[in-house]
């Protein structure tokens, strides 16, 4: 387990003060003045999930007697490569399997808000939102597809603007069975 701290605004200021210095600008001209206040601030909302537990939000499902797969397809979200500090975003698709014990699909929306809250990378952001809903919800399989544009990808190294990076993970019946597999990705084909 990391060692996290509580987040703290100042030193984030402090910081990107020292960073501005460092790139050869200067952190006192006018344009830059509320910049560290500004980034120290935003830095503060976009990373808010990595002082929260997603899993909380599944923890208020409901029995229901259905048992038939349940999929919530393009949730848009937006992530923070933790390799370059920029920004990667797309939509996640999430179906499982329930096996008595459902969610409000809000709720599952708000587990890939929270996982794509913090400094990322997409396979793990993949993995821990199918790991969250197997946890908690016990469901007969989950399935998580994961397409996104990556900004490291197309600002600065290879520049490959609009192409998109997919991963999935695959728990339970979705790892165990290609029907159903085979089911979930072909309704994630459906038309957008
Ligand atoms: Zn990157």
């Amino acid at each position: 387990m990391s060692t996290r701290t509580v987040p703290d605004r100042d030193r984030i200021k402090a910081a990107v003060v020292d960073m501005l210095s460092a790139i050869g600008d200067d952190p006192a001209r006018e344009g830059l003045l509320e910049t560290p206040r500004r980034i120290a601030d935003m830095y503060l909302e976009i990373f808010d999930g990595l002082w929260s537990d997603p899993r909380e939000h599944l923890r208020v499902g409901f029995e229901v007697a259905h048992d038939e797969m349940v999929i919530l397809r393009n949730i848009p979200f937006y992530s923070m490569c933790e390799h370059h500090f920029l920004p990667f975003h797309g939509e996640a698709h999430v179906g499982y399997i329930p096996d008595g014990r459902v969610v409000g699909i809000s709720k599952l929306a708000r587990v890939v808000e929270g996982y794509a809250r913090r400094p990322q990378i997409q396979e793990q952001l993949t993995s821990q939102i199918a790991e969250a809903i197997m946890e908690v919800l016990k469901p007969d399989g989950v399935g998580v597809v994961i397409e996104a544009e990556h900004l490291c990808m197309t600002m600065r190294g290879v520049r490959k603007p609009g192409s998109r990076m997919i991963t999935s993970a695959m728990r339970g019946d979705f790892k165990q069975s290609h029907v159903t597999r085979a089911e979930f990705l072909s309704l994630l084909q459906g038309k957008h």
